[in-house]
């Protein structure tokens, strides 16, 4: 992941009374909407098997759940009597068997800059944050695909809340669904939302049936109709499971790499030590060469002192040379420089704009494309690493980090 996926829970002290309003809205949320557990959630649906859902459950044709998608997705009708277009007693069947719910909106800001964020109660004890980013022509909603993340990467905010589980597929696309009806979007005519990114809160390939059957519906023209190189997946480098991607999709691919060589990147990112450097990049090559033209995009997060020097310029454009030569394309590996957006406790910090462009001027002196993302919905907390979200950790690490932060701020008063 990278630090736009980044959903930081608020772990300065002032931050406490936010986080209880959160879990008390999560709580009167669940209690008004909570969906019926007997019913089936058709945001669960891809088209594939939403059609086999109306033929195998419902007994009906093919082109029905055609119609059911295109009044959710296209004109975000969920209350089936509003379907006009489907006969009296089918919608009767529906109300009896199925739901369409959406994740429970907590609230939403808009940024000066057009940035906009929408805090999703996914269940009574946890809310991520999605995020859309408008910019020149295009409109970008940045999605979660779990509840935290187990990866435990050092500088991000996401690992600091521990990990609590999956999101379904009706959890994940509900993000894009919410954020649709909100801007207006209208697929095939009034497009605000033109890409998606999976560089939310999660792993997405550890959560990869869900994830798979929701980008299906994002690119569906039954679902947002956007082409596959408009939704992108971004990993840590989960390398079966990038194999396993090219058998099934075609979308682009982002790789977090953040480092150029594999004793950095261990420290960094650990996965790194399951799957090295040279194994990621070869998954990658593979991935790449399945379709002709096809370019990777890696993420590299500039952190002050730790990956940001002249040598490890020059040791990326050497990965990034060979995995040029290796998918036999120019420019076949595209770098994004994202500066370190700072939040609480991280020992990390942003490196000044001077080394920035250095590192930028280095990569690009050598022939690449290597853009440095700007900061965006920073008034509103909806910058890359900013983000805050609301996780119910199973695995000790928020609490670990709350500890060490603690102790922290002890030292300093002392
Ligand atoms: S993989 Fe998980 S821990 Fe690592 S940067 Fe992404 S969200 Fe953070």
């Amino acid at each position: 992941m990278n630090q736009t996926r980044d959903i930081a829970i608020d772990l300065v002290p002032a931050g406490a009374a936010a986080d209880e309003a959160t879990q008390a809205a999560l709580r009167e949320s669940a209690s008004k909407t909570a969906p019926s557990e007997s019913k089936t959630n058709i945001f669960d649906f891809d088209r594939a098997s939403l059609e086999r859902f109306f033929e195998e459950e419902l007994g009906e044709k093919k082109f029905r759940a055609h119609q059911v998608m295109k009044w959710i997705h296209h004109r975000y009708v969920t209350d089936f009597t509003e379907m006009t277009d489907l006969g009296k007693v089918l919608r009767a069947k529906l109300e009896e068997r199925a739901v369409v719910h959406a994740p429970q909106l907590i609230f939403d800001k808009e940024s000066t800059d057009g940035t906009h964020k929408w805090l999703l109660g996914m269940d009574p004890k946890n809310a991520i944050e999605t995020v859309y980013i408008p910019d020149k022509g295009r409109g970008t909603l940045c999605v979660s695909s779990q509840v935290g993340c187990a990866l435990n990467c050092q500088f991000c905010s996401t690992a600091t809340q521990g990990f609590n589980r999956n999101l379904s597929t009706a959890e994940i696309i509900g993000q894009v669904w919410i954020a649709a009806r909100h801007l207006g979007n209208v697929p095939h005519q009034q497009r605000k939302l033109t890409n998606v990114v999976m560089m939310g809160m999660g792993e997405p390939l550890a959560n990869f049936d869900n994830v798979v059957r929701a980008m299906s519906i994002m690119r569906d023209d039954l679902g947002y109709g956007l082409a596959n190189k408009r939704v992108t997946l971004s990993t840590a480098g989960m390398v079966p499971m990038i194999d396993k991607l090219g058998e099934v999709s075609d979308v682009s691919l982002a790789v977090s790499l953040h480092a150029p060589n594999d004793e950095l990147r261990s420290e960094l990112v650990p996965l790194n030590k399951k799957y090295p450097i040279a194994e990621l990049l070869e998954s990658c090559v593979r991935y790449a060469l399945r379709k002709r033209g096809t370019s990777v995009t890696f993420e590299y997060t500039l952190m002050k002192g730790v990956n940001d020097q002249p040598q490890h310029a020059r040791e990326l454009i050497k990965l990034m040379r060979e995995f040029d030569r290796r998918v036999q394309m120019k420019d076949a590996a595209k770098v994004n420089l994202i500066p370190f957006n700072p939040f609480p406790g991280t020992r990390f910090e942003r490196p000044d704009d001077e080394t920035i462009r250095g590192f930028q001027k280095l990569l690009n002196n050598s022939g690449m494309i290597a853009p440095v993302r700007r900061t965006r919905g920073d008034d509103i907390d909806a910058a890359c690493g900013q983000l805050k979200g609301q996780v119910m950790d199973r695995t000790r690490r928020q609490a670990e980090f709350r500890k060490r932060l603690a102790q922290g701020a002890g030292d300093a008063a002392a």
